[in-house]
């Protein structure tokens, strides 16, 4: 919805991390098998491939989503973006309960291709689950088995969470409720990206 309304690229480690699995790369077999067990890939590997991503997309504007994770993670970006002679100008912080979490997970579809994920009781998606953007297979991902789910939260709250005092003490994180549904979400993601504009 954002690369529709602002032309702005939008991308995600996990993206990026398929992408490297489906090209059949050395680094995409090995982190294939780390997210599979639940685990996030190292921050090494995470930095390299986002700084590669920037150079070829992110010169006129980007977004990143689910990244940073870590504060070492937030850190490189910052010393990425120096060198590249670009800055951060909006930390979006989606605030959402745990039962939302799991409710969301248990019914996503997602596009093996572009990323476009949908829900699975979505009535356009069920008999047909093709990507309406790509053409693409929507499946269940398998990290979206809920038993992986708890390494995740866990993982959440002890390399995640410190992110936010982070971001809150340059002044750029908005925190927006996340439960609500897209269009309301998107709504107010749009008045910020309008206003950095
Ligand atoms: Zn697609």
């Amino acid at each position: 919805m954002i690369t529709h309304q602002f032309g702005i690229p939008v991308t995600s480690t996990g993206a990026i991390l398929r992408r490297e699995r489906d090209l059949g790369t050395p680094l995409g077999r090995e982190t294939a098998e780390v997210l599979q067990s639940g685990g996030l890939v190292s921050d090494k590997i995470i930095i390299e491939l986002i700084e590669d991503w920037l150079r070829l997309h992110g010169s006129h504007g980007f977004v990143f989503d689910g990244f940073p994770r870590t504060l070492p993670q937030a850190e490189s970006l910052m010393s990425i973006l120096a060198r590249l002679r670009s800055a951060l100008d909006l930390v979006v912080w989606l605030e959402v309960s745990e039962q939302t979490v799991v409710d969301r997970i248990a019914g996503r579809l997602q596009c093996g291709e572009c990323g476009f994920t949908t829900s699975s009781s979505s009535a356009q998606f069920a008999n047909r689950p093709v990507c309406p953007y790509c053409d693409g297979h929507l499946e269940r991902r398998n990290d979206d088995d809920l038993g992986v789910l708890q390494t995740r939260l866990q993982e959440f709250r002890t390399k995640t969470e410190p992110l936010a005092s982070y971001y809150e003490k340059i002044s750029i994180l908005h925190r927006i409720d996340g439960n609500r549904d897209r269009e309301a979400v998107f709504s107010d993601i749009s008045r910020l990206i309008e206003d950095t504009q």
